[in-house]
């Protein structure tokens, strides 16, 4: 089986060749059929021509390169489309994942997984990344329902159907797991050793939690809705719609008994709170309602069929 190596470069010119060395060693030792694809994500420093070189002396390696900085998750989908293995391994540029533990990773998923992600037990980061990260893995497992420890580790090696039914965009790398998973795809996780950075410096600061925090709220959105926006914001429109007629219902029955019936004395109904709220819940729920159905129009109009189903396995076609 071939392995396909899938690695985002973006200004990392000094870890190249060792890592190039330290996979190449690995995939020596255990006689493994690889190619090594670097997706230069808009560097600057040289990492390209590193890339080129590294090409030119070793023929299992592959470059592509961004004509500017797009992001991991682009740089990990270009490096996806062009895999050929039948398993496909990420891994970071920087060194701080551990090549050698590659034959892991692979008896790892034939005990009968399809994507196991690292999880770096002893992670070598500054503490304001560590602990921000304890919190968003904890958050993650309990939206998601996938327990891992380590959510948004960079090695995780996974079959190539996962990769084929996975769409990254933004920033949603970090839930490749969560995203095989609710496609029902067996997913587990496998202690790694993490290194200290070298060379360089780390791309994501502080801002990266709270974009993940917004992402995870689009991942828990896709899943379970992504297919039937409107059964939660048609849901939404409706409570909203009811509460709002029940309230402008209520008024007028009592303008009506005030006024036409003279029941009570009369007393203008024009200033009361109630009045706006339920005009504004009215709104707000006939909003709700129309911005689902628009959003149903667009996933009817580009939804692929596969979209909303995984396929493990079929019957060859019988010819008689
Ligand atoms: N990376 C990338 N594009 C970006 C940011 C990062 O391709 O816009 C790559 C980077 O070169 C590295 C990996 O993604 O190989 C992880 O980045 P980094 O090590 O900075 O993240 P950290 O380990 O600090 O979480
Ligand atoms: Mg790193």
């Amino acid at each position: 089986m071939k392995l396909s190596l899938v690695i985002p470069v973006y200004n990392e010119v000094e870890s190249l060749r060792e890592l190039h060395s330290q996979i190449s060693q690995a995939a020596a030792s255990e006689s493994l059929q690889i190619e090594v694809i670097f997706v230069d994500d808009g560097s600057r420093d040289g990492s390209w021509e590193t890339i080129l070189q590294l090409s030119h002396e070793d023929s299992r390696v592959q470059g592509i390169r961004f004509r500017r900085n797009f992001g991991k998750a682009a740089a990990l989908t270009a490096g996806l489309k062009r895999a050929s293995g039948e398993l496909v391994m990420t891994m970071d540029a920087d060194l701080q994942d551990d090549p050698a533990e590659i034959p892991h990773f692979i008896s790892k998923l034939n005990e009968g997984f399809d994507v196991v992600n690292g999880w770096k037990q002893r992670r070598l980061d500054p503490w304001h990344k560590v602990y921000p990260s304890r919190v968003f893995n904890w958050l993650v497992s309990r939206m998601t329902g996938l327990k891992l420890h380590d959510h948004n580790c960079g090695v995780k090696l996974f079959r190539c159907q996962v990769a084929r039914e996975i769409r990254l965009y933004g920033e949603l790398h970090r839930f490749v797991p969560v995203l095989a998973h609710a496609r029902g795809f067996r997913v587990t996780e496998i202690g790694v050793h993490h290194r200290a950075r070298q060379h360089g410096y780390s791309k994501y600061g502080i801002r990266r939690f709270t974009r993940g925090f917004l992402d995870l709220l689009t991942v828990s959105f896709l899943i379970v809705y992504g297919q039937r926006p409107h059964h939660m914001l048609g849901w939404i429109g409706l409570v909203c719609f009811g509460v709002g007629f029940t309230g402008l219902g209520y008024l007028a029955l009592m303008w009506l008994l005030m006024n036409v019936f003279a029941v009570w004395p009369s007393t203008p109904i024009g200033n009361r709170p109630l009045l706006a709220y339920s005009i504004a819940s009215t709104l707000l729920g006939a909003q709700a309602m129309t911005i689902g159905l628009l959003a149903e129009l667009i996933v009817y109009n580009t939804a692929r069929d596969s979209d909303s189903f995984s396929v493990a396995e079929e019957t060859q076609a019988t010819t008689s």
